[in-house]
């Protein structure tokens, strides 16, 4: 995809009747209701929304930001050097590929993995560079993915891609001209040591943070934490009934993803106009995320669950399976609902499967759903 489809201009995508206030936010004042914004203006509110994000810490990993865009260091967490990850990518003649995740919380737990995926096919697809590389995905954490199926089949699709996993690495230092990567490694007793790894390419998800906007105010439960503390069903604050949060800010126990938001989003719109109109919340979210893991350039594993954290599937089929319909929708589906219908506000519940819904009713198919926990060799398709 051409990196300009991936922009639009801000008041395009804004909803009819938002007025637009360009201004950062300094500080919170839940008690007076009011947000302080950088320039010293005070906005007062009835509701607050908080949407925020999520911080990435580029300085956290020692030489990061100096090497960063050069000597073949990238990340596709920023746009600037999303595009080098592409020149990266096809400039690679063979050598060591590194790719890490850390130990914080980061937005699309997947993204680390997708674009080691896409790597590889890349590399296999030119003659005698797939040969010649050798993958290593370093990972902070002691697994790929927190729901055990879809980590079951993530281990599976590595070793199938030859990309070795090292567990406990967590990536601390980066040397850009010297090509070295420092990651302190925690073994399985809890002993730590450290490891020099040499590299041609080195991909870095940085450690990421609540906003330090959030985690220095009141609507955070503590410093530490940082997140918005919201009642994880209603989105509504734990200590102020007029402040409501969502997306990757919010202390939602789930995995941090577009998806997320497109299920909390309607959620929270209810229950603000029920605390407006003096009325209980009965809109609840269950914790519905998903993270379409792009395992090659024709097939995606539509990694959906909720808070259960077992597979669950909202298109009647076994989610822990790579496919080529979920490449569709993942590559023509998904911006068009988010550019045209989830940005401007539109309800989209089940806006794409409501017309086969009639269907799916008459041959009983019902969402698809993990019973048991299961590992992926018990799932049936
Ligand atoms: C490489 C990558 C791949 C991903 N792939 C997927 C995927 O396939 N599927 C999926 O569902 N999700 C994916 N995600 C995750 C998804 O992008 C995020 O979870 C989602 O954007 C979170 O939305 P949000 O509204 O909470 O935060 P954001 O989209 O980050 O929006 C936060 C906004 O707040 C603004 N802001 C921050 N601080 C302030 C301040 N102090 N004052 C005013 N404004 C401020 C920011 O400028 C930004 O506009 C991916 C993310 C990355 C980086």
């Amino acid at each position: 995809m051409p990196a300009r489809e991936t922009r639009r201009a801000e008041r395009e995508v804004v909803p009819h009747g938002v007025e637009l206030i360009h201004g950062e936010v300094a500080q919170f004042d839940p008690d007076q209701q009011a947000v302080l914004l950088i320039n010293g203006e005070r906005v007062t509110y009835d509701i607050l929304i908080v949407a925020l994000g999520i911080e990435i810490n580029w300085s956290a990993v020692d030489g990061l930001v100096e090497s960063l865009g050069h000597h073949g260091v990238t990340s596709i967490y920023s746009r600037h050097t999303a595009i080098y990850t592409r020149q990266c990518l096809r400039d690679f003649k063979g050598g060591n590929a590194i790719f890490t995740q850390p130990g914080t919380a980061i937005k699309c737990g997947g993204a680390p993995q997708k674009i080691m995926h896409l790597a590889r096919q890349q590399f296999d697809a030119r003659s005698g560079v797939g040969v010649h590389s050798s993958l290593v995905f370093c990972t902070a954490q002691s697994s790929l993915f927190p729901v055990d199926a879809y980590n079951a089949k993530m281990v599976e699709i590595s070793e199938r891609h030859h990309c070795k996993v090292r567990y406990r690495h967590n990536l601390i230092a980066v040397d850009g001209p010297g090509r070295q990567a420092t990651f302190r490694v925690t073994g399985p007793d809890g002993e730590q040591g450290l490891e020099h790894l040499p590299f041609d390419l080195l991909h870095v998800v940085p450690p990421m943070s609540a906003p330090r906007v959030v985690a220095s105010s009141s609507l955070a439960r503590t410093a530490a934490e940082g997140w918005v503390d919201v009642d994880s069903r209603t989105g509504r604050h734990c200590r102020y009934d007029t402040v409501f949060a969502v997306g990757d800010v919010g202390s939602f126990p789930t995995a941090k993803t577009g998806a997320a938001v497109r299920k909390q989003a309607p959620v929270v719109a209810k229950n603000v106009v029920a605390t407006l109109q003096g009325q209980d919340l009965s809109s609840t979210y269950d914790g519905y995320t998903a993270c379409p893991l792009i395992t090659s350039n024709h097939s995606v594993m539509l990694m959906e669950f909720d808070y259960s954290y077992k597979p669950v599937s909202s298109f009647f089929v076994n989610p822990v399976k790579e496919r080529w319909s979920m490449w569709l929708l993942e590559r023509f589906g998904f911006p068009w609902i988010y550019w045209n219908r989830m940005l401007k506000g539109y309800p989209h519940e089940g806006f794409l499967l409501r017309p086969f819904r009639p269907l799916a009713r008459f041959l009983g198919l019902q969402r698809w759903q993990a019973l048991n926990s299961p590992s992926h060799e018990s799932l049936e398709d």
